[in-house]
């Protein structure tokens, strides 16, 4: 399935509810997490829906390159300090017990100045 219209990050991808957007090619968005947990806080989204992190296949192995390469950059133009000094954090919560809300594949990027995340 490429778009599932009951999923609210296919609808942000298409428009249809607001984000703040961070950036965008034709495989993947980017926007702020609406409730962040750090003061950089956005997700890389790709736009093609797959339900999580389970669900990849090894036909998926570019785009999730794509995802992992695209997130430091990405992390410093948001206002994440470059490594070693600053960095960045980058969660994949999947299924029920991983914590999975929102049943669209997301990676997580959180930085900025500590203290702000447990663990
Ligand atoms: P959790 O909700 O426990 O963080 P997820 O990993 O599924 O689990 O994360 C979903 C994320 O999507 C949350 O951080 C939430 O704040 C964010 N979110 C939900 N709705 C929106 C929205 N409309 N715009 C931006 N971010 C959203």
């Amino acid at each position: 399935m490429s778009s599932d219209p009951n999923c609210v990050f296919c609808k942000i991808i298409d428009g249809k509810i607001p984000s703040r957007k961070v950036y965008e090619d034709d495989e993947l968005f980017v926007f702020h997490d609406i409730a962040p947990w750090a003061p950089v806080h956005f997700m890389i989204v790709p736009k093609r829906h797959i339900p999580s992190m389970a669900q990849v296949t090894p036909d998926d192995a570019a785009l999730l390159g794509k995802i992992m390469t695209l997130a430091p950059r990405l992390a410093v133009e948001q206002g994440c300090r470059p490594y070693p000094e600053g960095g960045f954090r980058i969660v994949v919560n999947t299924g029920a017990e991983g914590g999975q809300e929102v049943h669209h594949l997301h990676v997580h990027v959180m930085g900025g100045p500590r203290p702000w995340l447990r663990g």
